[in-house]
């Protein structure tokens, strides 16, 4: 109990564990430090990406455009869905806190894969909601069947991230529209696409096919990673327009920056550059994965900037051998690693490290 001359907090506060940011790498000796911790792309910004948020700047004693129209147009024109189905905001998280504060409350249950990202618990949490965490199978993918098996009459949401953050495999098409099926059409399916773009598995599914005539399905998409725009915060949702509005009943006035608007609208301009830095991403992956396998870790198929290492009670540890190299990682003790793909040198640094643990 709270005493009488304490401020009174809502109980769903209470468990709620703080959120841990990637640490930035522990300096060693003048030597350059890597940070693999937090799926950030690695590249700087394209000068035009760049002069376009310069620009922007200088108009930073006004509010933004709250209805973001120029960006909406913008993803409608890339898309090919109407303005009415989208929704920005200052990151991807941020419109899952919208849907989750539109839709749930004490009492009520969202559905998610576990081990996924690590901000669905506590988004849900901060509701009063309850999570409903269905293991991942054995090759670290959703387990539909047991999703379907954890759904009540209390459920209201279900999120599916894919591909899986911090795993790394790909929801397919087949298997999510078989689950959609037998999702009652009242219940919200998010669809978490953080990592879309790095996707090459042609089975994948495709949210903004998969939303177009299911109207309990929302898609999230971000600038945060292919297009390198972390720092900015701009996400968006793809949804039917009764999603859509709700999300706009619960998101913040002037969410996302003048600038950062420019910035996301001037990276859809310059898109093909941007996706073939993705290109190069996804090589250097396969190069990672082959490495990894080469040198005997098992790696779970990853269709993400990141690969996922099963390490269990050894997971600190590497980590800290990792670091001591100059590279932070993400470890979840007792469990396993997420390592980024970022520049060659510090993948190189990395390699070296796990080709050495396993002999
Ligand atoms: C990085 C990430 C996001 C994106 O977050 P932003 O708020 O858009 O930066 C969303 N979902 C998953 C699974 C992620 O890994």
């Amino acid at each position: 109990m709270t005493p009488d001359n304490e401020v009174r907090f809502r109980a769903c506060l209470d468990d709620v564990a703080a959120y841990k940011p990637g640490r930035p790498p522990a300096r060693t000796d003048g030597r350059p430090t890597y940070k693999l911790s937090s799926n950030e792309n690695p590249y700087p910004p394209l000068p035009g990406v760049l002069a376009a948020a310069t620009e922007a700047a200088a108009q930073m004693n006004r509010y933004p455009d709250m209805g973001a129209v120029d960006l909406l147009e913008a993803l409608s024109a890339r898309f090919g869905v109407p303005t009415s189905d989208l929704a920005v905001a200052t990151g991807s998280v941020a419109l899952l806190y919208h849907l989750l504060q539109a839709t749930v409350a004490e009492g009520d249950e969202v559905v998610y894969a576990w081990r996924s990202f690590e901000a669905y618990p506590i988004a849900v949490q901060l509701t009063g909601a309850t999570s409903v965490r269905v293991p991942l199978t054995d090759d670290a993918r959703h387990d539909f069947k047991a999703m379907e098996a954890a759904l009540t009459d209390r459920t209201k949401v279900v999120i599916v991230c894919t591909p899986n953050n911090p795993t790394g495999p790909v929801v397919r098409r087949d298997e999510l529209l078989a689950f959609l099926d037998v999702v009652p059409p009242n219940v919200l399916v998010v669809l978490d696409e953080a990592y879309r773009e790095f996707v090459r598995e042609p089975d994948v599914v495709d949210g903004v096919d998969v939303y177009r005539d299911r109207p309990n399905v929302a898609v999230l998409r971000t600038f945060s990673k292919a297009y390198g725009l972390a720092g900015f915060r701009v996400g968006y949702a793809i949804a039917h327009p009764t999603v859509v509005a709700a999300i706009r009943k619960c998101a913040l006035p002037f969410g996302v920056s003048h600038i950062a608007q420019a910035a996301a609208i001037a990276s859809l301009g310059v898109e093909d550059e941007l996706l073939k830095r993705v290109d190069a991403l996804v090589e250097e992956r396969t190069r990672v994965v082959d490495e990894l396998r080469a040198a005997g870790w098992e790696v779970p198929e990853t269709q993400t900037n990141f690969v996922w290492l099963s390490l269990g009670d050894d997971t600190v540890a590497f980590a800290e051998a990792v670091q001591a190299e100059g590279v932070s990682i993400r470890p979840f003790p007792g469990e396993g690693a997420r390592i980024t793909i970022g520049e060659r040198e510090a993948n190189d640094l990395f390699l070296s490290v796990a080709r050495a643990w396993r002999t």
